[in-house]
């Protein structure tokens, strides 16, 4: 079995920690030092370095790392990553300490993002948030939203495991997006509980976000009536996803 745990860094980002044995592999490292300080402290050899996109908080510790250790660094062919030594395109399969992963394109947040899935679990990076989804730096709204229903697709059960830990903030924009969500409101309480005894409230799992996730529910009468009182041109689940999307920019 992989286990998976996280190494916090900077503000709110999580580098997820894959291992098994005394192999390690690690998610998006954007600093070094405290996935080193980690590796040493557990007595784990790294292996292997994913990437979901270009952005430093995500790859800016894959240098030193590299450096140190003999890892296969696996990122998006359409993105410039640093040491990449296996690039990957969307449908690739890959093996990381012996477990299968299979690369989702998820353009949006960046042009070239890519995702890394194995059975019961989605390493999404800045695609999709706890109760949102990453800001739209080089993608359209329609690849974004496109890229959130290849996810949303997903089995119910699929942990997501983002890089950021945005989900109290996030839910706060969710509830003014659908006021009458009762399942927001009861998340809001669950989070609130996690952040002040200091837990993580990632992962959650895709059918959490069905519930409780604006950007996920675009086809929601509740979600496109408060996209039309921002753009009344808002019909189809695309043009309510820009809305949302560019409300939740300004929120
Ligand atoms: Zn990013
Ligand atoms: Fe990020």
């Amino acid at each position: 079995m992989l286990e998976i745990d996280f190494i916090p860094a900077f503000k709110d980002n999580y580098i997820w920690l894959l291992r098994r044995g005394d192999r390690a592999a690690v998610v998006d490292p954007g600093d070094a030092a405290p996935v080193m300080a980690r590796l040493q402290a557990d007595g784990l050899r790294l292996e292997a370095i994913l990437v979901t996109h270009h952005h430093a908080d995500h790859q800016g510790g894959v240098a030193a790392l590299a450096e140190y250790w003999p890892a296969t660094v696996f990122g998006p062919a359409d993105e410039s990553i640093i040491g990449c030594s296996r690039p990957l395109s969307g449908g690739e399969r890959i093996d990381v300490l012996g477990q299968e992963f299979e690369v989702l394109a998820v353009p949006g947040h960046t042009a070239g993002h890519i995702a890394y899935r194995m059975p019961g679990a989605v390493f999404c990076g800045d695609t999709l948030f706890g109760a949102g989804c990453g800001r739209l730096f080089e993608g359209t709204p329609g690849q974004m939203a496109e890229s959130l229903a290849r996810l949303s697709a997903l089995p119910d059960d699929t942990l997501i495991y983002c890089a950021h830990e945005y989900t109290a903030a996030n839910l706060d924009f969710a509830a003014a997006v659908e006021p009458g969500n009762a399942a927001i409101r009861r998340r809001i309480a669950q989070v609130a509980e996690a952040r002040q005894a200091g837990r993580s409230t990632v992962p959650s799992t895709l059918a959490e976000e069905k519930a409780t996730n604006p950007f996920l529910r675009c086809s929601e009468p509740a979600v496109a009536a408060a996209a039309r009182q921002r753009d009344p041109a808002a019909k189809d689940p695309v043009s309510v996803f820009a809305a949302i999307r560019a409300w939740k920019n300004v929120f």
